[in-house]
């Protein structure tokens, strides 16, 4: 005696599917897996302490929602040079602004 297979029974209410393995928790985005963990998805960070809002985003500067680990999305590795580079072309930009605004009223006399 065999069981007549199963069918899906059309007047059940709709089942909220679970989370599915490998789906973007709500508000994440695909990006190059985090070096820490190797998730790959992960919330863009909109500002930083150290680039306001233009670092971040030239760099991809995401974080994992899996470890937390703040990462570069595009490439999957550490933004910790870029963020080192970023600060220092920051900081001579900050000087060469400064000497301008000393020099040039003195270099225009
Ligand atoms: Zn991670």
């Amino acid at each position: 005696m065999s069981s007549p297979p199963l069918q899906p029974n059309p007047y059940a209410p709709p089942v909220t599917p679970a989370p599915l393995q490998g789906m973007p928790p709500p508000g994440s985005e695909q990006f190059a897996p985090c070096p820490q963990c190797r998730c790959p998805y992960a919330k863009r960070i909109k500002w930083t302490f150290w680039g306001g809002a233009l670092g971040p985003w030239m760099f991809t500067h995401v974080r994992c929602t899996h470890c937390g680990s703040a990462y570069n999305g595009k490439t999957g590795q550490w933004n910790t040079n870029n963020i080192v580079v970023y600060m220092l072309v920051g900081v001579l930009v900050g000087l060469a602004l400064g000497v301008a605004v000393v020099l040039v009223p003195i270099l225009m006399k």
